[in-house]
Order: C-alpha cells, then sequence, then structure tokens
C-alpha cells in the first residue's frame, strides 16, 4: 500500500514559509496549502459582513460557512470569489490574528485543513501544523529567523507589491502580532518536540529549499510516496 506524505511547516510571521512551502510542493509534486489564508480569508469576510472581531459566534459561523479554495496556482477563493490580493492588505495580517485566537474559528479551519491534506500528499504552512493540524506529519520543520530579518522580509515583500512600509512599523506589527499568535490558549504557535528547527536568517532561499528537500528524502524515499 502506498501512503501519502505530509510535509509540516510552522513558524512565525516572516520567516519564509510561504516561499518555502510553495517551492517544495513545487519540486515534489505535493499540494501545496496556505493555511494563513484560510485565516485571512474568514478575517475578509468577517469585515465586509459587518461581524465585530467580539462576536465570537458569528466569527465561528463565518468559519464553518466559508467555501474556502486553494488553487493550484495559488490563487484563494472565498465564496467563489478570487480574494488572492485583497487578503494580502497588511490590515488583514492582524485581522486574522485577532480572528485566529477563536477556538471555534480555529475548529472549524483546522476540519477544512485536514480534509484538504488527506487528499494527497501536501507541503502545509502555518502555526499549528505540526501540533494540532497534522501531529502525524511525516516531516515537521519549525521555521525561524530573527525579528529583524523577518521584518526585513516584510517589508521588502510589501515594496514589491507596491505596498510602502516603514521598518518599524512593520517589526512592531509582527511583535504584536507573534505575541498574540505564541500567548493564545488555544494552539499558540509552538515547535512541535519532534520538529526540526531551521533558522533561516543568513541562508537564502535556494539554501533553506536544498536544506527541507535533504530532510525530506532522508525520512521518505526520495519524497516519493513509500510502502508502509
Ligand atoms: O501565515 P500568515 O501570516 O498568512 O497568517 C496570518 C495569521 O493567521 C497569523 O498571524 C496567525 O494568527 C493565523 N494563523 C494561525 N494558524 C495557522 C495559520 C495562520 O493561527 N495555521
Amino acid at each position: 500500500m502506498t501512503k501519502r506524505i505530509t510535509v509540516a511547516i510552522d513558524g512565525p510571521a516572516g520567516a519564509g514559509k510561504s516561499t518555502l512551502a510553495r517551492r517544495v510542493a513545487a519540486r515534489l509534486g505535493f499540494l501545496y496549502i496556505d493555511t494563513g489564508a484560510m485565516y485571512r480569508a474568514v478575517a475578509l469576510w468577517a469585515g465586509r459582513a459587518g461581524v465585530s472581531w467580539e462576536d465570537r459566534g458569528g466569527l465561528e459561523r463565518l468559519a464553518l460557512e466559508a467555501e474556502l479554495e486553494l488553487t493550484p496556482e495559488g490563487r484563494v477563493l472565498l465564496n467563489g470569489e478570487d480574494v488572492s490580493a485583497a487578503i494580502r492588505e497588511p490590515e488583514m495580517s492582524q485581522a486574522a490574528s485577532v480572528v485566529s485566537a477563536i477556538p471555534g474559528v480555529r475548529r472549524a479551519l483546522v476540519i477544512k485543513q485536514q480534509q484538504m491534506g488527506a487528499a494527497s500528499s501536501c507541503v502545509m504552512e502555518g502555526r499549528d501544523i505540526g501540533t494540532v493540524v497534522f501531529p502525524e506529519a511525516e516531516v515537521k520543520i519549525f521555521l525561524d529567523a530573527s525579528p529583524e530579518e523577518r521584518a526585513r522580509r516584510r517589508v521588502s515583500d510589501l515594496a514589491s507589491r507596491g505596498i510602502a512600509a516603514g521598518f518599524g512599523e512593520v517589526f512592531e506589527e509582527m511583535k504584536q502580532r507573534d505575541e498574540r499568535d505564541s500567548t493564545r490558549p488555544d494552539s499558540p504557535l509552538r515547535q512541535a518536540p519532534d520538529a526540526i528547527y531551521i533558522d533561516s536568517s543568513g541562508l537564502d532561499e535556494n539554501q533553506v529549499e536544498e536544506a527541507l528537500l535533504r530532510i525530506v528524502r532522508e525520512r521518505t524515499s526520495n519524497g516519493k510516496e513509500v510502502q508502509r
């Protein structure tokens, strides 16, 4: 019998998870699943629908009802609408972090993530993939970088999308978000005991990708489905 492989990548904002996950998924022919995009989409919908951040029941309902689709091209569809650009607006980062602290919202989205990941081998990235969503993942990575490096990367990422943001402002925003993500009672950002820690501070994207591919190859039959 062949077996699917799950690669779980967790870590704080700006560590390079999305780039790494997308590249490694493409190299291995695995599905790429960006779970942060799902929290962002629920936050976007809440803002548009006028559901307040305090209305936990209302936010949970939106998370349950949201039809979320992550296309192989990397587009994010919310109830059939392409919201890929809208969810990347800077204010959606904080909004997603607030919404994601609500246990009912997490429950709803974790189930969707488990269903998406159950279908085929995947690289899934977020904050709780190795600890909660797929604790049995064959490969678990905790990707980190220094706070300064992460803020620098975020500034240049925003600039590449035509959004001007100062280093100090981005640094503070990330600090708050990481603090909220790490201290919430439900599924805080935490390294799974069996996750491999990678500090990407001094590494470029190719080096991080190669490091992860080496780990995947060691743990599996060259990233191919293995016999059980
Ligand atoms: O990864 P990204 O920055 O897009 O995630 C946005 C926010 O969504 C995070 O700051 C975090 O609060 C939340 N999130 C989460 N669990 C995940 C993925 C994202 O709580 N698995």
